[in-house]
């Protein structure tokens, strides 16, 4: 109980912090495969429990790099593969670095063949305190404000966030994108 409430504080006060204007980032080079394996050690245990096949593909060959804060880019991918977790009763989770170095950008994406989001809720969900319909909350709790965070945090990083499904009973996948860390510009 503690904890989830903690949860809920913490949810709020970011939003108030980031709507205030008052959020800092620490910007630097964020190694992809240095936050895939954090975001790894603190949810294969619950994937396990549920019997969910969890895994991550990071980019291949050298050292990948983005440009963020570390904590920040942690904390998104926490929030996607919680909700992969919640919203996908069997089946897989896979989180993917996709790198386009001729965009400069980086695509990540958060895949499960969980209960999926009907075409017309899913612009609604990146909205605070939104859920994709009225009996979520019922069955699987939550506020709604999680994707409003994640939403800001990519925003405020200079990226892009949005979902594909095919509709309910379908699968998501949850995406955003992230500048590619680059050396001789921020040397
Ligand atoms: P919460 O999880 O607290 O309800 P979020 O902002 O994280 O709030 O998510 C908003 C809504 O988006 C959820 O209530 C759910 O309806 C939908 N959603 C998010 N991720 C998924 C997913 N992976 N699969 C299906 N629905 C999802």
């Amino acid at each position: 109980c503690s904890r989830h409430l903690l949860g809920l504080i913490n949810d709020v006060l970011d939003i108030a912090k980031i709507e205030a204007g008052k959020l800092s980032l620490e910007i630097t080079a964020v190694d992809a495969s240095a936050v895939f394996d954090e975001v790894y050690t603190l949810t294969h245990v619950q994937a396990a429990q549920k019997g969910i096949r969890l895994t991550f593909e990071p980019p291949q060959g050298d050292e990948f790099r983005v440009r963020g804060d570390f904590g920040k880019v942690k904390q998104i991918l926490i929030n996607l593969v919680g909700n992969s977790l919640k919203f996908t009763p069997k089946g897989t989770i896979t989180v993917r670095a996709l790198p386009h170095p001729n965009l400069g950008h980086c695509m990540f994406e958060v895949e499960d063949t969980g209960i999926g989001i009907p075409a017309d809720r899913q612009k609604v969900i990146f909205e605070k305190f939104t859920q994709a319909d009225g009996s979520t909350t019922r069955k699987y709790g939550g506020t709604g404000l999680g994707l409003a965070i994640t939403r800001s945090l990519v925003e405020l990083m200079g990226g892009i966030i949005g979902v594909q499904s095919d509709g309910p009973g379908q699968g998501a996948c949850m995406y955003f994108s992230l500048p590619i860390w680059n050396d001789e510009e921020e040397e």
